[in-house]
């Protein structure tokens, strides 16, 4: 399996160099070749397995030789071993055909945990038999930089520096991200919001004498085995509820694009979905844009639901390269658009091909609050923000025969402010999560500058 990029003048690559790369050179993100399909057989034989199981069948189509079987198969097992559910991805069902996938029962609480644990398995396993190291950086509006955080403390191949926007993330969130005791773990509060934090590793990557220097690596949610792994529970879910016989549809809380884009995959790949709904919050880009065709960044209003509160929304770029019909030039070309000028219009043909593949809606500060407080009534379920911003824009779309699964992204005592206002209880932490609140924090502060940025990571990195 060949991985390409979106903008069409990097090299080509196979799976492990592609995870290991993370952005590609010439500033694109990479994609699989061609997309594996899944027969109704195939998919019908997941039925009754286990996560890890169907995790196996799902992906190892897309990683080549870069592991055997038993590797890979070890890998998936270290990496779910920590989740506090037996399901991994267990669904609850929120009303008449409308299914809440809940996908915050690993170790920081929301799903980038599906991704990061295992990310962080197989950069272990390949670094380790290539005898190699790397330096990952990597930016979050929270949840991102907890899940990293998580899944790489204390392996030897790896230094993680992760760049949070300063007082823009929860407590729940920072505290994840500044607890952890191990060398090689590194949390940098950046003077900024969460798009200047991108901005800032999306430059270190082009700073070619930087990047080869530290040996830099990318497990933002533009790596493509993040994407990879979040397919997964696509299938697992929609298999569950009778699949493939049965279609069914998503709506999937959105601010980078990354897991609605896994959606996508999986539907490609076979998986009979009848509509992928994007859901944002108010800082709604990708809702504007699909409405409009025209992509218009405008600034971030920093809301309830902080790991959505992007503007420009990396993965995008993907889901443009298969509007375009896969052409890198086009594509280069809007993002070069979109850095001088804000912005830029999607051609008719490229929006037709977006609308009938990814419908859209937004939730208001006010409609996501209220969505925790009904939804609380009425099935005695406490949402987070995220996952009420999903619940919201799905119930706009009407019942239909097709049950509805809306993606449950993080666990509420993730943001128990939010969820404390909306209904008056503060929801706990789960007990694995134990003492996160006394944990003594770690954390270094840093102004908006690349230069100061890289300097920092030259001196504090171990390895
Ligand atoms: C990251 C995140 C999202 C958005 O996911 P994308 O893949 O960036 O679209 C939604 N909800 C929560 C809780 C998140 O952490």
């Amino acid at each position: 399996m060949k991985y390409v990029s979106t903008r069409g003048q990097a090299p080509v690559l196979n799976f492990e160099e592609t995870m290991l790369t993370g952005l590609a050179r010439d500033g694109g993100l990479y994609v699989p070749e061609s997309i594996p399909v899944m027969s109704a057989g195939d998919i019908a034989a997941l039925a009754g397995l286990t996560y890890e199981e169907q995790a196996f069948r799902v992906m190892r189509p897309f990683i080549g030789d870069a592991f055997t079987d038993a590797e890979f198969e070890a890998i998936i097992a270290r990496a779910y071993a920590s989740f506090g559910h037996d399901a991994r991805a267990p669904l609850v069902q929120l009303g008449p055909n409308h299914f809440l996938l809940e996908l915050f029962h690993g170790p920081t609480l929301a799903f980038k945990d599906f991704a990061m644990q295992l990310i962080g398995q197989m950069f272990e396993s390949a670094l380790t038999r290539r005898g190699e190291k790397v330096t990952i950086v990597g930016a979050t509006s929270g949840d991102t930089g907890s899940a990293a955080i998580e899944a790489f403390r204390g392996l030897d191949a790896v230094d993680v520096f992760i760049m949070y926007p300063h007082g823009r993330v929860s407590e729940v969130q920072r505290r994840q991200m500044t607890t952890p005791v191990e060398a090689n773990v590194h949390a940098l509060a950046l003077d900024g919001d969460f798009d200047d934090c991108q901005a800032a590793v999306k430059d270190m990557f082009a700073d070619f004498a930087f990047r080869d220097e530290v040996r830099l690596a990318a497990v933002n949610s533009i790596n493509w085995g993040r994407v990879l792994a979040q397919v997964v529970y696509f299938f697992s879910s929609a298999v569950s509820l009778g699949a493939p016989k049965r279609s069914v549809s998503f709506t999937v809380p959105t601010g980078n694009f990354g897991d609605i884009f896994a959606g996508y995959i999986a539907k490609r790949m076979g998986l009979p979905i009848e509509r992928l709904v994007v859901a944002t919050n108010q800082n709604d880009i990708l809702h504007r844009t699909l409405e409009s065709g025209a992509y218009t960044k405008e600034g971030v209003t920093p809301s309830i639901s902080p790991s959505m509160d992007i503007q420009v929304s990396s993965n995008f770029e993907r889901a443009l390269f298969e509007a375009y019909g896969r052409d890198g030039g086009a594509v280069a070309q809007l993002m070069d658009e979109l850095k001088a000028s804000g912005g830029f219009p999607v051609s008719q043909g490229a929006i037709e091909v977006l609308r009938d593949i990814y419908a859209s809606g937004r939730a208001s500060e006010a409609e996501t609050s209220a969505t925790i407080a009904t939804m609380l009534e009425r099935t005695g379920e406490i949402l987070c923000p995220h996952t009420a911003v999903g619940v919201k824009v799905a119930e706009e779309q009407g019942l239909s025969a097709v049950p509805m699964i809306t993606l449950a992204t993080a666990h509420a005592a993730k943001f128990p402010d939010a969820v404390e206002a909306a209904t008056g209880i503060r929801p706990p932490l789960p007990n694995r999560m134990g003492d996160l609140y006394q944990r003594p924090e770690r954390v270094t502060r840093v102004k908006n500058d690349l230069g100061e940025i890289e300097a920092l990571i030259r001196k504090m990195r171990k390895t």
